[in-house]
């Protein structure tokens, strides 16, 4: 929703409405508080830091002297208390639900993050968020009497892209061989080696953390690590299962209380050795969380850099997507800490733009649902006794046939398929279901009996092997009808396609018969054939075929051309894009400017949204146009298809009636002809019906632009049909002929 305005040339995006990243900020307590810079919004959820010009100079280098900052909350001033009843007891609800949930203390070093997150240990009333998550989950634990919840703790500590457990000295806690690992599996991510301790009660949990506590702080003397720059990450894992058991269901949780490394820049001379290479890991790191986070916030990213750095890897499901997610921002209200303090505001107002949709965390237990089924089956068993008894059937079984039922079945198939048993009498479903099975088991017997017993007698030559067929055929051990040349009891030789003729007993006339016919001695091997009948009968069909085959080739050349231009729109849209986020980042990095939720933008970014959504337009127009031709070469596919099998049929019609079956039979079965046992009435194949003309038009329209091909396409259809019939008829003629 774009307003052009006239007079200055800035336009206006109104805001959307979705789930956002909640970024509060929290200004540690001065005697030095710097009034006349730092001025908080009558809300409480904005900042305006103004430097006075002859500051400016020396502060930072830009010309801005204004800048405003819009949150979800400023605390000054706040007790531990407030922070944590505005900043973490949703997120902490919400986890008992499934909710995964991400708290962050962002900052420089100094600023109050450790203070916020953990609190002071020595003073109760001063503990911070950890303690009070602790117990709120606890005290939520209690008013639910109605799940059976486990709380589970790990305390990750991440220095210079390595990873400590600071939970490690426990006694529980097996030396760790290997360095930990971060792992990811279907259920998320993990990481291998940390130890996670489970916790029936809030003064376990309480130990766990003083003891991660100390540990940070005696790591830091003697690994010579400063705290204060590395990442901590405390995680309380929550898994609730319903009491009542027929409830398969369970959620599963994580709550990442994350107090990261000082976010201060490092001053440009002064700094090597240790120092150097703590800073670089720093900066990278939060440079990282904020790519992820952000590219999490896009909808249309499907890639987010998680893995470039351990502290998005390890936090990989509980960042942005899909969990409730507070990053507060810690901040100093002192005059010389504001290059800082400016950096650090910035960084929280791109994380508030960031949108996220909480997901739950839902799974199914396994093991109740294999109960429950077992009690429903029951249940129903019990029913169908009920029902049984009701009907008076009383000994019906219900359970799986054991071999001896199953044999007895096979047994009573066999008599039926004998005519000795005159039918089978159902007792229940899987009686049928085990009839059915006997009947494909004694059908499959029987074709390996008849095959067996045929190749004990025959040589049997595949009928599309026109190869062994030619062979034979030259070798001369075949004459016209298929018989094997000498054999002189008329034992007929079973290649495929031999016609009724080679039934023995009826030799005698079938040879008279066709003795009498002009035709070659021996057919032509079939690829001969098929070229001649390509020129011949087949001429048409066989233009078709060819015809249809090139309207597809030129479709796909097509379809491959829109989907080059596809992709070159694609291209110029990520440009397009990246150029505008390039521009978006300038305009929230100078602080934005807002009036009533309009967002004010600049000439620039207002032409690269306009080129933006004309290159959309174009993206959709050409997508739609290669889904049609997609469909279009499916179905020329289809046709293809069928055309080359509509050709290779009527090959076959007119080899066997060329070569094969005496014409005076061809008579009496053509149409007009007097035999048509079994056949649909030639009239109504020959006559269209009004469907037929419909699809006829149709088809016309569609695929074959040419009108008159379209009409042998559609005489080639018929014809087939026909065939078909015919063929049938053929068999059918047949076997009367055998009788
Ligand atoms: P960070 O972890 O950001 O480096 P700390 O939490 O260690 O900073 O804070 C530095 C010092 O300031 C600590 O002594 C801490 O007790 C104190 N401090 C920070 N914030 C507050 C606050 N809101 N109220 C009182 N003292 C604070
Ligand atoms: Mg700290």
């Amino acid at each position: 929703m774009m307003r052009r305005k006239n007079d200055n040339k800035r336009y206006f995006t109104r805001m959307g409405t979705r789930k956002k990243v909640h970024a509060f900020v929290r200004v540690k307590p001065t005697d030095d508080f710097a009034h006349e810079m730092i001025k908080y919004g009558d809300d409480n959820k904005s900042i305006d830091i103004h430097i006075k010009k002859d500051l400016q100079k020396g502060v930072v280098n830009n010309k801005q002297t204004d800048w405003s900052f819009k949150l979800d909350g400023v605390l000054h001033n706040a007790s531990q208390d407030l922070v944590y009843e505005t900043v973490a007891k949703d997120v902490v609800a919400q986890a008992l639900d499934g909710y995964n949930g991400t708290i962050m203390c962002y900052g420089q070093t100094g600023a109050g993050k450790t203070y916020t997150m953990t609190g002071t240990t020595e003073n109760y009333k001063h503990r911070g968020i950890l303690p009070r998550a602790l117990q709120q989950v606890f005290r939520m634990i209690e008013e639910r009497p109605t799940h059976a919840i486990t709380v589970r703790v790990s305390y990750l500590e991440i220095y210079n892209e390595s990873l400590f457990d600071l939970l490690s000295t426990l006694p529980c806690v097996g030396p760790s061989v290997t360095p930990m690992t971060i792992v990811e599996n279907p259920q998320g991510v993990f990481i291998k080696g940390l130890s996670v301790h489970l916790t029936s009660q809030e003064e376990d949990a309480f130990s766990l953390l003083f003891e991660g506590e100390t540990n940070r702080i005696i790591a830091s003397h003697t690994m010579n690590k400063n705290s204060s720059r590395s990442h901590c990450i405390f995680t309380i894992y929550v898994e609730a299962h319903s009491r009542t058991l027929s409830d398969e269901k369970y959620i599963t949780s994580k709550i990442n209380l994350v107090d990261l490394a000082g976010s201060e820049r490092l001053k440009k001379s002064g700094s090597e050795g240790r120092v150097l290479k703590e800073a670089t890991y720093i900066n990278k790191s939060l440079s990282f969380l904020e790519q992820a986070i952000i590219a999490l916030g896009d909808q249309k990213r499907d890639h987010i850099p998680f893995r470039q750095c351990k502290l998005t890897h390890a936090l990989k499901d509980s960042l942005g997507g899909n969990c409730n997610m507070v990053l507060l921002t810690n901040i100093y209200g002192e005059a010389s800490q504001l290059e800082e303090t400016l950096s650090s505001l910035r960084f929280a107002s791109r994380m508030k733009l960031v949108t996220t949709e909480p997901a739950i965390n839902e799974k199914y237990d396994a093991e109740r649902m294999v109960k429950n089924l077992e009690k429903e089956l029951a249940l129903l068993k019990q029913e169908l006794a009920i029902h049984d008894s009701l009907a008076n059937r009383t000994l019906v079984n219900y359970d799986p046939m054991d071999e001896i039922q199953i044999a007895e079945i096979n047994s009573q198939v066999r008599r039926y398929l004998e005519g000795t048993l005159d039918e089978i009498d159902i007792i229940n479903l899987r009686q049928i279901q085990e009839v059915f099975n006997q009947f494909r088991v004694v059908l499959s017997q029987q074709e390996q009996e008849v095959e067996l017993t045929l190749r004990r007698k025959y040589t049997l030559i595949d009928k599309n092997d026109f190869a062994a067929i030619s062979a034979v055929q030259k070798a001369g051990l075949m004459d016209v009808d298929g018989h094997l040349v000498g054999e002189p009891d008329g034992q007929g030789f079973g290649l495929g396609v031999t016609p009724f003729s080679a039934k023995p007993g009826k030799k005698a006339k079938s040879k008279k018969m066709f003795k009498e016919q002009l035709r070659p001695s021996t057919p032509p091997p079939k690829p001969v054939a098929f070229e001649d009948f390509k020129n011949e009968r087949g001429s048409e069909i066989n233009r078709i075929f060819k015809e249809n085959k090139s309207i597809l080739n030129e479709r796909r050349k097509r379809a491959s051309e829109t989907t080059q231009r596809i992709n070159a729109i694609k291209r110029e849209m990520d440009v397009t894009k990246e150029a505008l986020n390039f521009q978006k980042s300038l305009r929230e990095k100078q602080g934005e400017y807002e009036n009533k939720g309009l967002m004010i933008i600049d000439e620039e970014e207002f032409l690269l949204i306009l080129k933006l959504k004309d290159l959309k337009k174009q993206y959709r127009t050409e997508y739609q146009d290669l889904r049609d031709l997609k469909a279009e070469i499916q179905y020329c596919q289809h046709l293809v298809d069928q055309c080359r099998h509509r050709l290779l049929m009527e090959f076959d019609i007119w080899y066997n009636e060329s070569f094969f079956i005496p014409e005076d039979i061809q008579v009496s079965l053509k149409p007009g002809g007097s035999i048509r046992p079994g056949m649909v009435p030639i009239s109504r194949i020959m006559s269209l019906g009004e469907d037929d003309q419909d699809k006829f038009s149709q088809l016309q329209q569609t695929e074959l632009p040419e009108g008159p091909d379209s009409f042998s396409f559609y005489n080639a259809k018929v014809k087939t049909e026909q065939k078909h019939n015919y063929l049938k008829t053929m068999m059918g003629f047949q076997q009367a002929h055998r009788k």
